[in-house]
């Protein structure tokens, strides 16, 4: 029997309490038979953000005991940009009997028409997509025209076909790394914004104290 696999990717850079809490929203409303956490691969020079090995460390910790979710390093050990496209299609020749959904927030949404070789992309998979505190999709975008033309208000359609958007009501979580950062960086907590095995990580290596 095919499998529903969904697909989560970020750059995690930290892993924070949105991330899991919105993962663990879906859980309860879609019967995923596995979601994939790919932590993207970023170039070395960029010093000022968490190191590819620092933030699949991290991921692993937030995620850790799940049972449906598998952390995937293929994006961290690729060589070169982390393209979406090229990890769709890896998986989809993997898993040629399951149905591969992408999942991301609104504010990723938004920008999809950016994303490398997009249209493409969009063809591959079901995409699913959660609404973010402050990341209203643009009603004159290429975003919410593909919402008009794609979307399907019915979960179970995920399970076909490929090409169709879902957007989903979840409650919404107003966290996000860059202001993990920030609080970092002026010293502030960060109790509620992120577990606490990753902050214990992030105080023993002194990750982030730099960015403000
Ligand atoms: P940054 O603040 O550095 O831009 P981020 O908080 O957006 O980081 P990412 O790792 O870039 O975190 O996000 C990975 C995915 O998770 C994206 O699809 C993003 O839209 C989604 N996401 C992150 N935080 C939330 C949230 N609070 N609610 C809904 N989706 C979220």
């Amino acid at each position: 029997m095919s499998k529903l696999i969904g697909v989560f990717g970020g750059t995690f850079d930290p892993v924070h309490n949105g991330h899991t809490k919105i993962i663990l929203n879906l859980l309860q409303l879609i019967s995923f038979d596995e979601i994939k956490v790919i932590p993207n691969g970023v170039p070395p020079h960029r010093a000022s953000i968490g190191s590819n090995n620092d933030r699949l460390k991290m991921v692993y910790l937030a995620f850790q005991g799940i049972n449906q979710i598998s952390i995937d390093e293929r994006e961290i050990h690729r060589k070169g940009p982390s393209y979406a496209i090229h990890t769709a299609r890896e998986i989809l020749n993997e898993f040629r009997e399951d149905r591969i959904v992408w999942i991301m927030g609104s504010d990723a949404f938004s920008e999809i028409d950016s994303w490398f070789e997009w249209e493409e992309f969009i063809d591959l998979v079901n995409i699913l997509v959660m609404a973010r505190p402050g990341s209203k999709i643009d009603t004159t975008s290429k975003a919410q025209s593909l919402i008009k033309d794609r979307q399907v208000a019915d979960i179970g359609l995920l399970e076909e076909g490929a090409g169709n958007i879902l957007i989903v009501d979840i409650d919404p979580v107003n966290i996000s790394s860059t202001q993990v950062r920030k609080n970092i960086g002026c010293g502030e907590g960060v109790g509620d914004l992120i577990l606490e095995d990753v902050s214990d990580y992030i105080e023993a290596g002194k990750l982030y104290t730099k960015n403000i």
